[in-house]
């Protein structure tokens, strides 16, 4: 008898522990033109959730193109600005990554997202002279960053569409941990980040989403402390005439990139890194990614599908991804 109410005491014991532990503060949250959630699990997650809200917010107007109070705002609007050390940095990670990527990562694409469309939701197929007078105010050189000054050449706007949701990620992250949080998970649309790993030590199982299908997934990845981002034409388009247009432009073309790759995904330590290349591996394609991917420019594992619907993932990820779908192993 005795025995048993030890027994059922350390049971208790053992499921209210339990409790304190899986049951995380959640956050739902709306900015940088997507659906956001913050999930976290510590003593101090509810400061920590909100915390966390409060710094995507303010990420959201210091980094996006139409908040008047905000820094790149201001650059866009007058061609010069004296930068915080923050947004100087983030501009910093991609004018390096242009150069690393061949200008596949582009942060002068806003005049091609204007004339597309995707700015304002007034979607249109440009033609030749316009794609060429508005390819003409982006590409390499024409940013300059001195210190914390940037400047402008005529007519060139800076977008950091395909960057600033990453950054925010890794804000997010360094935030919770310095708040004692022991696991967190960050989604930010297509992009998410982990802290830890989950509550009781196993890793993240995160699912990348089937282009063709938004019900389906095409794998599942499992890692610890890493962010796993994903780039598809699916997830912003219009069509017109019986095709599809999508948002990630091809810096050599002014054209939605079709480089036959239909989803990137990247998985590495840091959420800005991620972003980077989620877009601009997109923009590159197959063999050129698998190039750069052999280069060691960065270090990142990928996981690629082509528009033939085959799977191509790094040998440093492949153990930790599970699929149906037949894989194709790149070796270094
Ligand atoms: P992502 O969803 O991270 O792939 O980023 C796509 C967003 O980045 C677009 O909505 C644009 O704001 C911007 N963008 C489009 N094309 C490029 C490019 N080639 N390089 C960098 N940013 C781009
Ligand atoms: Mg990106």
């Amino acid at each position: 008898m005795k025995k048993l109410l030890s027994l059922t005491i350390a049971l208790l014991l053992l499921m209210s522990g339990c409790a304190a532990d899986s049951s995380p503060v959640s956050a739902d949250i709306f900015a940088m033109d997507t659906y956001m959630n913050v999930r976290v699990w510590g003593s101090r997650a509810d400061e920590a959730a909100k915390a966390a809200e409060a710094e995507i917010h303010r990420l959201d107007s210091l980094l996006s193109i139409s908040s008047s109070g905000g820094e790149l705002y201001a650059a866009n609007r007058d061609g010069a600005a004296q930068l915080s050390a923050e947004t100087a940095g983030v501009l910093r990670a991609a004018l390096t990554a242009q150069e690393l990527t061949g200008g596949a990562f582009d942060p002068t694409m806003l005049p091609l997202m204007e004339l597309w469309g995707f700015t304002t939701g007034e979607y249109a197929v440009p033609d030749d002279a316009e794609l060429s007078s508005a390819l003409a105010l982006t590409g390499r050189g024409r940013v300059t960053l001195e210190g914390e000054r940037v400047s402008l050449a005529e007519g060139t706007q800076l977008d950091f569409g395909g960057i600033a949701k990453g950054y925010a990620s890794d804000r997010v992250i360094d935030l919770m941990r310095s708040m004692g949080a022991e696991s967190a998970i960050v989604t930010l649309g297509g992009n998410v980040q982990t802290l830890g790993s989950k509550p009781g030590g196993e890793a993240w199982r995160i699912a990348i989403r089937d282009p063709e299908d938004a019900a389906e997934n095409l794998g599942v990845v499992s890692v610890r402390d890493m962010a796993v981002v994903t780039s598809g034409g699916y997830e912003r388009y219009f069509e017109a005439d019986g095709k599809s247009y999508h948002h990630i432009i091809d810096p050599a073309t002014g054209r939605p990139a079709e480089s036959g790759l239909v989803s990137v995904t990247i998985i590495c330590s840091e959420g800005i890194t991620a972003d980077i290349l989620s877009t601009a591996l997109f923009v590159m394609g197959l063999e050129a990614s698998t190039e750069f991917w052999r280069s060691g420019a960065y270090s990142f594992e990928a996981i690629l599908l082509d528009d033939a619907g085959e799977l191509w993932v790094t040998e440093g990820i492949a153990d930790s991804f599970e699929t149906a779908r037949k894989t194709n192993i790149i070796e270094s």
